[in-house]
């Protein structure tokens, strides 16, 4: 069966989600909303997805066994983290259309691939090479630079830094191992990524570009529509088309850039699913990237992606909690402000637990609330 001949599943059918973190949570939200149903597979049947679905599966994400058991009850299969083993997708693809598929998650998931996946088809990205001959690649990348796992890293773990000077190896040392990938640190002026969703069709639909501010590798605050002129727009947008193009994918995506002084954008990173950077289209955009996800991996019409309002999302992330549970009061105080949490009961520092929405056309104003929230929560946490 082609992709574009596949028939839609409309409301009342069954979506089954492989990991139970927040961004299956939010699709599931929407997507029952809808009428859809959701049954979700992750090691906790207490886990953030779980929470707000009609059935779970419990087991890990790379038992075949309880995957297997998930394709059987469910009309299409998706994904909350790229993390789930390729092998384990192309055994459900028989048993149920997997969206996005065992081959997009192949290029996605291992850090090399994806490198050279996007060196394949042409686009800027930092200089990297593969960190196994480690002398031979700082040759390349020159130094500072940073070396990043191959696999299963994420918000900077599995990262660490080369700096001028110091015994490179010894910090390589540190990865345990794990096969990695060096890269240039690149000087940029700002982080942008962009949100799209692609239907079963080819069809796509993009997302206002947004503006992010990372703080130890976490994303903090992400602000849209990022101010920028309309070429440089058309320019992260086509990127970001080109690569959902390439990879035949299948529903929301996120590609995250760096834009260097010169105005030129490389890319950083692929996310083939929802992404943290998009929260915000969840209240300021006609249809959220979670509806979109679901309407995309069901092949049904695209929603759309218009921003109804500016807005900014600033991440609720587990230091937070330190000192108890935040009080929400200054927060659900504010007519402007979307307050989500994820049901994650054991804050931890640098996990993400919720974030908040400020919507508000003024930016410049919405990110100044942003930073007096959480200054404020984290003074009384
Ligand atoms: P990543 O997990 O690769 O998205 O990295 C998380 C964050 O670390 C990025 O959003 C950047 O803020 C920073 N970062 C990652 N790679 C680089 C790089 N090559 N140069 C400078 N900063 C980087």
């Amino acid at each position: 069966m082609t992709a574009g001949r596949a028939a839609p599943l409309g409301p009342g059918a069954t979506i089954g989600v492989l990991g139970g973190g927040q961004l299956g949570r939010m699709m599931a939200v929407v997507a029952r909303q809808m009428g859809y149903r959701i049954i979700v597979l992750d090691p906790s049947a207490r886990c953030p997805t779980a929470q707000v679905s009609d059935g779970v599966v419990v087991g890990a994400l790379d038992d075949v066994q309880a995957a297997r058991h998930l394709a059987s009850q469910v009309d299409v299969i998706t994904l909350d983290t790229e993390h789930v083993p390729a092998d384990v997708l192309a055994e459900l693809e028989p048993i149920a259309p997997v969206r996005p598929n065992a081959s997009v998650l192949r290029t996605i998931q291992d850090r090399l691939v994806q490198k050279q996946f996007l060196d394949r088809i042409g686009l800027p990205q930092a200089s990297w090479a593969p960190a196994d001959d480690l002398d031979a690649a700082l040759a390349k990348v020159g130094r500072p630079a940073i070396l990043k796992v191959r696999r299963a890293g994420y918000d900077g773990k599995g990262q660490q830094r080369i700096d001028l000077d110091g015994d490179p190896h010894a910090v390589l040392a540190k990865l345990r191992g794990e096969p990695a990938v060096a890269e240039e640190v690149v000087r940029f002026t700002r982080e942008i990524s962009v949100i799209l969703a692609r239907g079963l069709d080819g069809q796509i639909a993009i997302y206002p570009v947004a503006e992010n501010v990372h703080r130890h590798h976490i994303l903090h605050t992400t602000r849209a529509p990022a101010p920028m002129p309309d070429a440089q727009r058309k320019r992260a947008e086509a990127i970001a088309v080109s690569v959902a193009e390439a990879l035949g994918h299948v529903g929301a995506m996120a590609v995250e850039m760096f834009e260097l002084p010169d105005g030129r954008l490389l890319v950083n990173e692929i996310a083939p699913r929802t992404h943290n950077s998009g929260h915000y289209t969840y209240g300021a955009c006609a249809t959220s990237q979670f509806e979109q996800h679901v309407r995309a991996i069901c092949g049904v019409p695209l929603g759309d992606p218009r921003a109804l309002t500016g807005a900014v999302m600033v991440n609720l992330i587990g230091d937070l909690w330190a000192k108890g549970p935040p009080q929400w009061h200054d927060v659900l105080a504010r007519p402007e402000a979307r307050l989500h949490l994820y049901g994650k009961d054991a804050p931890a520092p640098g996990r993400k637990m919720g974030h908040v929405v400020l919507l508000d056309d003024d930016t410049d104003r919405a990110l100044a609330t942003a930073q007096s929230l959480i200054a404020t929560l984290a003074a009384r946490s």
